[in-house]
């Protein structure tokens, strides 16, 4: 880290879903002078508290769990040190970049059932990650909540709830494609962290280091037996 001025990481990770020590980095950061920002996005506040584990900042982008309608496009920094959350006001100001009266207006009504679409969000990701575990057509589960899972332990220390993300690789693009397709209950869609269920094929950006028959999916708050049904009745489909 010598020479570094800020240390951005970002935890559990998007789409893989590893997870870093917060503390462990924030320490090494710190002694060589640099600042440490973590980015939030998937566990939100209510799931994981940065700031308390050292960090200089923590970002988000609120379009996901924070606001969990896919409706608006949204962000925020939070810093611990009234000098360092000046210089990102006063960025902001010069910028531009400052949130609409109807995004803010949907955002702080969302926020109003923060607690009961996380825990919802939550029990379906973890439900789900434990009726794939040891799927035949399945390889590569991720889900930091679930017990075994290579993050878990380091997870379990610095998190409170672990998100509504669990990724996983079926055989190929058309196994991927095939299971996307016969989904009923769930969207295929980008973006994360919305009431609905959502999934992707992630490889079809390119952009990403995954399998080509890689699988992001993000639980929604369905009725959890509904859920599970339905993705273990499109893996049915899928060679
Ligand atoms: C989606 C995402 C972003 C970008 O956020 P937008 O609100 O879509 O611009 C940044 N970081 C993470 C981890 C994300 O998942």
């Amino acid at each position: 880290m010598a020479g570094a001025r800020l240390v951005w990481l970002e935890t559990p990770s998007n789409p893989g879903l590893d997870v870093c020590d917060i503390r462990r980095i924030v320490e090494a950061a710190h002694a060589a002078g640099a600042l440490v920002a973590v980015d939030n996005t998937l566990a939100t506040p209510l799931g994981q508290r940065p700031l308390d584990l050292g960090a200089d900042f923590s970002v988000a982008s609120d379009t996901k769990s924070l606001t969990g309608h896919g409706d608006l496009l949204l962000g925020h920094v939070a810093a611990r040190d009234p000098e360092l959350a000046e210089g990102v006001r006063f960025w902001r100001k010069t910028v531009g970049a400052v949130p609409g009266p109807m995004e803010a207006w949907l955002a702080h009504r969302s926020l109003a059932t923060l607690q009961l679409r996380l825990e919802r969000q939550a029990a379906n990701a973890l439900a789900l990650a434990e009726a794939l575990r040891g799927h035949p057509k399945v390889s590569g589960l991720r889900y930091p909540g679930l017990p075994g899972d290579p993050a878990h332990e380091i997870a379990v220390r610095q998190m409170r709830r672990f998100g509504c993300v669990v990724s996983f690789t079926l055989k190929d693009e058309a196994s991927a494609e095939r299971f996307l397709g016969s989904l009923r209950l769930v969207m295929q869609a980008t973006s994360f962290g919305s009431v609905h269920s959502s999934a992707e094929r992630r490889g079809r950006w390119g952009g990403d280091a995954v399998a080509p028959g890689f699988i992001r999916f993000s639980a929604g708050i369905e009725d959890t037996g509904d859920l599970v049904a339905d993705v273990l009745r499109a893996l049915e489909k899928t060679t």
